[in-house]
C-alpha cells in the first residue's frame, strides 16, 4: 500500500490539461491543386475512392479530395509524379455535412498532352469546426442536459476505432471528466457510437441495439468505414457500408436516409 502511495505520487498526475491540443505526428493528405495536373494517379492509387477524378465537361476535369473515405494510407503521397500531395498534422476534420469533407478542384485539360492547368477549388461551404460543435452543444444539452452516456457498438470494425475510443477513457485523455461515460446497456444510452461498415453480419445486431435505446437518441458513425464504408465500400455482398445515422434534421449523408428507412424512424 504504501509503496503504491509512494509510486503515485513519484508519478504524479499524466492526465493532459488539454487534450485536444495535442499535435498528432500526421493526418489527412491534402493536394496543392495548383501542382496539381490532374494525372489521375493519386485517384489510382487509393484503395478507398477517397480521390476520384471526372471529366466535367469538354477539356475540362475535376479532382476531387474527400476525407470521409480516407484512412490515412499515404499512398497517394508516393503515388503523385508532381509531388503535389502533402501530409498535414490535420485530425480535426469534423463537419456539419458530409460534403464539407470534400475539395473538389476543376482543370483545363490540354488535348494534346493530357496535362490539366489548374482553374479553382469548388469549397462547399457550411459551419466550420467550432461552430458545429457549438451548434451540436446546444442540441444535445437542449434535449440530453449535461452528461452523455454512450454506447459503443463495433458493426464489423477491424478494432482500430476501439482502440481509438478505449483511449480516450485512459488515465491521459480522462473522457469522464467531461462527463461522457461509456455503459455497458443500450438501455442506458443517449448515444450510439458505431464503428466499422456495418456488416451483413451485424445489421440485425445494430437495428436491435438502435431499437434498445430510448428516445431522444443520437447515433454517430466513427471513423472512416462508418463514414463510407471505407475500404469494403457501399452496399457489398458482405458489407451495408457507411453506418453513420448522424441525426440532425439538415443532414445530406445519403447513408443517414438510408439507415433511417432501415430503422422506420424519424430524425430528432
Ligand atoms: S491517404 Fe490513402 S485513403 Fe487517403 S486519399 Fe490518400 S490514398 Fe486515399
Ligand atoms: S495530385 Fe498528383 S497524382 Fe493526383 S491528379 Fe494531381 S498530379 Fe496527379
Amino acid at each position: 500500500m504504501l509503496r503504491t502511495i509512494v509510486k503515485s505520487l513519484r508519478t504524479g498526475v499524466l492526465t493532459e490539461a488539454h487534450p485536444f491540443e495535442t499535435q498528432p505526428s500526421f493526418g489527412f493528405p491534402v493536394i496543392d491543386f495548383s501542382r496539381c495536373v490532374a494525372c489521375d494517379e493519386c485517384a489510382r492509387s487509393c484503395p478507398t475512392g477517397a480521390i476520384q477524378t471526372a471529366a466535367s465537361g469538354p477539356g475540362r476535369k475535376t479532382v476531387t479530395l474527400s476525407y470521409a473515405a480516407c484512412i490515412q494510407c499515404r499512398e497517394c503521397v508516393s503515388g503523385c509524379p508532381e509531388q503535389a500531395v502533402g501530409v498535414s498534422h490535420d485530425v480535426e476534420v469534423a463537419a456539419y455535412t458530409r460534403q464539407q469533407l470534400a475539395r473538389t478542384a476543376s482543370f483545363d485539360v490540354d488535348a494534346a498532352t493530357g496535362r490539366g492547368t489548374f482553374v479553382h477549388v469548388d469549397a462547399h461551404t457550411g459551419p466550420g469546426l467550432h461552430e458545429s460543435a457549438d451548434r451540436l452543444r446546444e442540441r444535445i444539452r437542449g434535449r440530453l442536459g449535461r452528461s452523455l452516456h454512450v454506447r459503443q457498438v463495433d458493426a464489423g470494425s477491424c478494432n482500430g476505432r476501439e482502440l481509438e475510443i478505449a483511449a480516450t477513457t485512459n488515465p491521459l485523455y480522462d473522457l469522464e471528466r467531461f462527463g461522457v461515460h461509456l455503459v455497458a446497456s443500450p438501455r442506458h444510452a443517449d448515444v450510439l457510437l458505431v464503428t466499422g461498415p456495418v456488416t451483413r453480419n451485424m445489421e440485425i445486431a445494430l437495428r436491435r441495439t438502435y431499437d434498445a435505446a430510448p428516445e431522444p437518441r443520437i447515433v454517430v458513425a466513427v471513423g472512416a468505414c462508418g463514414c463510407s464504408g471505407g475500404l469494403f465500400g457501399e452496399a457489398t455482398y458482405a458489407a451495408v457500408g457507411a453506418s453513420i445515422v448522424f441525426c440532425q434534421s439538415t443532414c445530406t449523408f445519403p447513408a443517414v436516409r438510408r439507415v433511417r428507412r432501415r430503422f422506420s424512424t424519424a430524425c430528432w
